[in-house]
């Protein structure tokens, strides 16, 4: 044996140790959105799961802000060893088009641990707003042209992009209001502060349930199953002719995160999507649990790709960028 072979196999047996004991810590996810809300509900459920099958205690931790790209920057530079993590949305997709200086790259500072779930979003308003339906609410809006106010949580931010399209779709421009996450801004829709906001249904669901909100419709283009949103009418049946927007979650990793470590996290994400008490978790909430290729690591990079591409013209479009 020459001494590079000698070496190369010193640093295989130093991998395949390092391999046999991660976790032996606590694992991080950052959320790039305040606690509570429809992110952080994905990845506190997620969060039981992982930590189940991967033996590890998995803490989250709320980075908001500027749309999710705070939280994403955090994991960017984060020490490439698996113990610091990122949950996100669409907003991995959506934030290139819309920040001239984004602190990361969306394909070259991370890796891709696979895809969580696909979720709809409802637009939903003030408890005391006076329209009653979807029409109503149209007729409102209308007749309250440089009055509205709309939440969202940040450039970027899913509740951004749908309510971009709402209003390029109406035609109407409204006052955005950003929040860390539409936990706090639920909180002031709630408060009759602000009018109308579109959120994912992990987060609208169960306020819509109590009958807490006014719900006016669900963004994608076929009605819901989930009982509490099922009679909800969808915005392309009512007049906006191909309204659709269903967001996702996956999963990521610095760059340079050991490849080892890669499978072994999304080994337990695959173990973690087909347990019972996620998946009835999430129904309930209106997200459906992925099952199909974007489980793996390469289909979930095309995929965002292939959002990234998708999004990018109708955010050209609205014209609204940040530095
Ligand atoms: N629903 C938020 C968004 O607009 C994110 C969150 O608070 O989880 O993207």
């Amino acid at each position: 044996m020459t001494k590079h072979h000698l070496i190369a196999l010193a640093a295989m047996l130093a991998s395949g140790a390092a391999l046999a004991e991660y976790p032996d810590k606590p694992i991080t996810i950052v959320v790039p959105f305040a606690a509570g809300g429809p992110t952080d509900k994905v990845a506190r459920d997620l969060g039981v799961a992982l930590g189940a099958a991967l033996k590890q205690t998995v803490i989250i931790e709320n980075v908001g802000g500027a749309g999710g790209t705070l939280g994403a920057a955090k994991v960017a530079k984060a020490t490439p060893d698996g113990y610091t993590l990122l949950l996100h949305h669409i907003g991995m997709a959506t934030s290139p088009g819309l920040y001239r200086k984004l602190p990361f790259s969306v394909e070259n500072d991370f890796e891709y641990l696979g895809m969580v779930n696909d979720v709809p979003m409802t637009l939903v308003g003030r408890p005391n707003l006076p329209a009653n339906n979807y029409a109503e609410l149209v007729k409102w809006l209308e007749a309250n042209k440089g009055k509205i106010n709309l939440a969202n949580a940040g450039l970027g931010a899913a509740s951004h992009l749908c309510g971009l399209l709402f209003q390029q779709s109406l035609k109407i421009d409204m006052t955005t209001v950003p929040y860390k996450g539409t936990a706090p801004a639920m909180t002031d829709l709630l408060g009759g502060q602000v009018d109308i906001m579109c959120d994912q249904t992990t987060n609208t669901t169960t306020q819509i349930e109590g009958g807490k909100v006014k719900a006016y419709a669900v963004t994608t283009m076929k009605p819901l199953t989930t009982p509490a949103l099922a009679k909800l009418p969808t915005l392309d049946s009512q007049g906006l002719k191909g309204f659709n927007v269903s967001i996702w979650h996956g999963m990521y990793a610095p760059k340079g995160t050991p490849a080892a470590v890669i499978d072994k996290v999304n080994a337990a994400l695959r173990t973690s999507l087909k347990d019972a008490d996620f998946i009835k978790k999430q129904e309930a909430l209106g997200a459906v649990v992925v099952t199909d290729g974007r489980l793996a690591p390469a289909e979930h990079k095309k995929f965002v790709a292939a959002e990234i591409a998708k999004w990018g013209p109708a955010i050209k479009a609205a014209g609204q960028y940040a530095d």
